[in-house]
């Protein structure tokens, strides 16, 4: 082994999750750079590393005593753009809040935006998230990942309904695709050179992109071997409209449609008479249904929500191999319903959860994510089987699985990228010893979060 220990640094935990492998007690990880180079118990690292090695290191092994030491958290569904509009007010359900978020979000300048954005991904931060899987609106969420040092993959978001403007909505995406693609600012510059930050599109979801657009988005996205991400089955008003009609989405596309159209001569009667005239909707298909048969259903796509599934559905979305973030959260507070959880599971769905954006939730840490869904879910079916470790699992290497990124990042192995996420055990409990439980139902605190072996979080504060 040819290492120069100034290059690398030594973390020791009392608990060690490599996800990949079994928990460990009382071990250590070698990190050279930014790249993770061995996993083994405190005890081996005298007999494996010789002393010259160990004095050379540009710090002393750092300690974090009674702590869990696990690969960086993956959140695989927000919207740090709208991270300013928290606490809104989701108390009359999901279509009269994303009016208000339009409306409000549509007066705001760069700065904002920026500001907005800024303020999720350090939040996100804090929590030991290393990744995020963002759909944006106004593209700032790259800026914001950058500047934090985040990974992150952000889906531009894609919105047209009408067919015969698809080529020209595309058009207009591709070339702010492009300005964001070749901005002058130089960390997002260089993350996404390095691809530390994938830039991608998000098609928002199926009552607001009709299929040709949609077929765009899933082509260009398959030609550059990229994920591409979309809201789908989230509300009873989205299967109800794909498969017939309904007043509240007519309502809300009427209103989006005068905001963002301000001389628009068109009567809200004329855009409601337009609506009724599309001919991809009202076939009764569920959502589902109806991408799939556009064949807009691919391993690329990962669908957010999918609250209202039937049997049907499952399959479908199975044999697609079709990816899903589950947020319970949002889908709870927006008063959309539960995601059965349990037949995804049983159906052998790839899912990761998601904290959707701060918006519709009280905040973007995804262990108070896992704590909710874990009551939820047992609440509604207590014979339902999630284990601590499991959870965890879906946070980790199942969302990097899901993003085409375990041979970089998800587990505590050498070679991998180090994302790592490091919580203190605040409450050395004489309950369980399982650190998959205490990780999420002891009291913990997070200490230090590293991503590409930069410290990003050190003591609990942002870097
Ligand atoms: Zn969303």
């Amino acid at each position: 082994m040819h290492l120069d220990p100034s290059d690398c640094r030594i973390l020791f935990a009392h608990w060690v999750l490599p996800i990949s492998g079994p928990p460990m007690k009382d071990a250590a990880v070698v990190i050279e750079d930014r790249t993770i180079i061995d996993v083994l118990f405190k005890a081996e690292l005298s007999y494996k590393y010789p002393p010259e090695f160990l004095e050379g290191l540009a710090e002393e092994p750092h300690d974090y005593g009674d702590a869990i030491l696990l690969p960086g958290l993956i959140n695989l569904h927000t919207h740090l753009d709208y991270s300013a509009l928290r606490c809104s007010d989701v108390e009359s359900g999901m279509f009269d809040w994303i009016c208000r978020l339009v409306s409000t979000s549509s007066k705001w300048g760069p700065d904002q935006w920026r500001s907005s954005a800024a303020f999720g991904a350090r939040e996100a931060a804090l929590a030991g998230t290393s990744c995020i899987v963002d759909s944006s609106f106004s593209g700032y969420s790259v800026h914001a990942l950058a500047e934090t040092g985040l990974r992150g993959i952000v889906g531009l978001e894609l919105f047209g309904l009408r067919d015969d403007e698809a080529n020209a909505v595309w058009g207009h995406w591709l070339a702010k695709y492009d300005a964001l693609k070749n901005t002058t600012e130089s960390a997002s510059r260089v993350a996404m050179a390095t691809e530390k930050i994938k830039l991608t599109v998000a098609p928002h979801a199926p009552y607001t992109v009709c299929p040709t657009l949609w077929l765009k988005a899933t082509t260009w996205a398959q030609e550059k071997g990229l994920p591409l991400m979309a809201h789908l089955s989230e509300s009873h008003e989205e299967c109800q409209w794909i498969g017939s009609d309904n007043r509240r989405i007519d309502e809300y596309l009427t209103f989006v449609k005068k905001l963002f159209n301000p001389n628009l001569a068109t009567s809200d009667s004329g855009i409601l008479e337009e609506l009724s005239q599309i001919r991809w909707k009202g076939r009764g298909a569920s959502p589902t249904k109806h991408l799939k048969n556009y064949g807009l259903l691919d391993d690329n796509l990962i669908a957010a929500h999918t609250v209202h599934l039937d049997d049907d559905d499952i399959r479908i979305l199975v044999e697609t191999n079709t990816k899903i973030a589950h947020c319970p959260r949002s889908n709870a507070k927006l008063r959309n319903g539960r995601a059965s959880l349990e037949n995804l599971i049983a159906a052998g769905l790839e899912f990761g959860l998601g904290t959707d954006g701060l918006a519709s939730n009280d905040d973007l840490n995804l262990l108070n994510e896992a704590r909710f869904a874990t009551d939820l879910h047992r609440a509604h079916l207590p014979t339902m089987q999630w284990s601590s470790e499991q959870i965890v699992n879906s946070m980790t290497l199942d969302a990097a699985r899901i993003l085409n990124l375990n041979q970089e990042i998800g587990s505590i192995e050498a070679g991998k990228l180090a994302d790592i996420a490091v919580f203190k055990l605040e409450h050395r409990t004489h309950g369980s010893d399982n650190p998959y439980d205490l990780l999420l139902h002891g009291k913990t605190r997070l200490l230090d979060l590293f991503v590409d072996g930069r410290a990003i979080v050190v003591g609990g504060e942002l870097v």
